[in-house]
């Protein structure tokens, strides 16, 4: 092979190059193409094998058409169970005595040659894990199939035999970056397919939503529990839909909080977990993540970093104000909730949703106070 690879200064060269080699393993022209078909794909044969709009999706009854095996394991050897109900059966969260792989991957596929098929693997929940988030890890695994490409009379990942072909030194790397590249897209993929545009363009008129203002985050949860997503899933896939929003300055974020961890760090941090909304208002760019400081300018939020806030159902109205490098200050404006986190207990998560305006041109940072207490009602 003639290629020479260096990493370093041109690591983006070579990294192009492994994009290219893999959507040719994949037979596509592009990633975007790639995210379409699979998209396409799955969504064609949900329409094919029952009622595509009722709710929430459901992907057991296309197993068979993608060789996928109907029996999933769990990520704890000699253990499997039948796919009923939504995908991942009921019984997979009730099995007693069943050991428990404590931080092991959410799932995976693999194709057994012995069954000459794909099998998916679950990591066995703990009883708080929500079936919402494991519908969507049983929805990512179903996508990686769809990045396997076929050898002789068996299937193997396109990433490994991408990789593999690739001078030895290059191979992890490559591995690596590419492997990264497909969570990303079975993510998206993922999310397109539980929450389909055409469904969502019914089911969920965002302008509507905020044209509610203080009922967005009841929207939110009432959609997530109607399409079977978590919040925070439908959060994301409303960024790719969110245009007319975006243009008047709405915002939503989920922003997560925790104080320290097992006591090793004393100081509480905040940050955006993710969202969407303009990212320019008037001339002025929008502070987001990692610009946007959120404990430190809103005594609100280190308040329930602290754990001074802890119970009840905690929402307010909220004003804050941000100055930007420019000397341009931008006001948030709207509401908040605090919202459980599936992914960890030591974190609060917090839903902030409502508008953007430029406040001023001074350059003097002000900091907004939330207007409501820590009674846990609702301020207007
Ligand atoms: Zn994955």
């Amino acid at each position: 092979m003639s290629v020479s690879y260096s990493l370093g200064q041109d690591s983006e060269v070579a990294r192009r190059s492994w994009l290219r080699r893999y959507c040719d393993a994949l037979g596509v022209a592009s990633l975007k193409d790639l995210e379409s078909r699979c998209t396409r794909a799955l969504l064609r044969a949900i329409a094919e094998t029952g009622n595509p709009s009722k709710l929430p999706i459901r992907l057991a009854p296309v197993l068979d058409r993608f060789q996928i095996c109907r029996h999933i394991e769990a990520i704890v050897s000699g253990w499997a169970s039948e796919v009923e109900g939504f995908g991942v059966p009921p019984s997979l969260f009730d099995e007693a005595g069943c050991r428990f792989v404590r931080g092991g991957h959410e799932g995976e596929i693999y194709y057994n040659e012995r069954l000459g098929q794909f099998v998916i693997r679950i990591r066995q929940p703990c009883a708080a894990r929500d079936r919402n988030r494991l519908r969507f890890t049983f929805a990512h695994e179903v996508a990686h199939r769809l990045f396997f490409v076929s050898e002789g009379n068996r299937w193997v990942r396109a990433v490994v035999r991408v990789s593999e072909e690739l001078p030895e030194e290059f191979r992890t790397q490559a591995r690596w970056y590419l492997g990264r590249v497909e969570e990303k897209l079975c993510n998206r993929i993922a999310r397109r397919v539980l929450i389909p545009d055409t469904l969502l363009a019914t089911v969920w008129p965002v302008d509507r939503w905020f044209a509610e203002e203080k009922r967005f985050a009841d929207e939110l949860l009432h959609n997530a529990a109607v399409f079977g997503v978590s919040p925070i899933t439908l959060l994301v896939r409303l960024k790719d839909v969110s245009r007319p929003v975006r243009e008047t300055g709405h915002f939503a974020v989920w922003a997560c909080a925790r104080y320290g961890e097992r006591g090793l760090s004393p100081w509480p941090t905040a940050r955006i977990i993710t969202g969407f909304g303009p990212e320019r208002v008037g001339d002025t760019s929008v502070p987001w993540y990692p610009g946007l400081d959120l404990h430190s300018r809103w005594p609100l939020v280190a308040d329930l970093v602290r754990g001074q806030i802890t119970s009840g159902r905690l929402e307010g109205h909220f004003a804050l104000t941000v100055s930007q490098r420019s000397g341009t200050a931008i006001q948030w404006e709207g509401w908040w909730r605090a919202m459980p986190s599936a992914r960890n207990q030591a974190e609060t998560a917090l839903l902030l949703w409502g508008r953007l305006r430029v406040a001023g041109h001074n350059g003097v940072p002000r900091v907004g106070r939330s207007t409501n207490n820590s009674t846990g009602e609702a301020g207007d």
